[in-house]
């Protein structure tokens, strides 16, 4: 069984995430999604909303047959070799996400070389489109519909509303 992770930070899934999905998907038997708890870096959302929203906009697209979400953190070869998984999905938005893929996908393949990394490169329509984007356009109640499903727009709005009104 061909078994694929999609790691990312989700922070939170867009519809350039969502793409990755449904075309890793038809490749892999089995696709994991990993959620990065991401020790380091400071998300917007918990690990657990953003599973949560993953894991609603794979339901919301009938996506549920061979796609499961997971969260984790620590090595990514570590969580590869857990979901038994021989590759890797990342997506490659534009050059500037090449010299950082190129380097992990090296530095993963030394530490574990039955694991390999797929790239998909975007759709040329969300070429520009990064969680970042939409965190600060929802930071100024702009119009984010564009950018993420439908059935996540209010929670991502509920969000900075929460967070503006501490
Ligand atoms: P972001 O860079 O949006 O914060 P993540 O850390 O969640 O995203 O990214 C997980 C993976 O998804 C990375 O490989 C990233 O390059 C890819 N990705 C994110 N947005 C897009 C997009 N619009 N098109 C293609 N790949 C994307």
């Amino acid at each position: 069984m061909k078994i694929g992770i999609y790691p990312g930070s989700f922070d939170p899934i867009t519809f350039g995430h969502l793409d990755i999905i449904i075309r890793a998907s038809k490749l892999v038997d089995q696709l994991v999604i990993g959620v990065l708890k991401n020790i380091s870096k400071k998300t917007v959302f918990t690990v657990e909303e953003r599973v949560e929203l993953v894991s609603r906009v794979l339901k919301d697209n009938n996506l549920n047959s061979n796609i499961r979400v997971e969260s984790f953190d620590g090595l990514l070869v570590d969580f590869a070799k857990e979901m038994n998984a021989s590759f890797i999905v990342r997506g490659l938005r534009a050059i500037t996400d090449f010299d950082y893929e190129l380097q992990l996908a090296q530095t993963n393949h030394k530490m574990a070389q039955d694991i390999d990394t797929i790239f998909f490169t975007t759709r040329l329509e969300y070429s520009y489109l990064s969680s970042s984007t939409v965190r600060e356009i929802a930071s100024f109640g702009g119009d984010i519909e564009q950018f993420v499903p439908e059935s996540i727009v209010k929670t991502v709005y509920d969000k900075y509303n929460a967070i503006r009104s501490v």
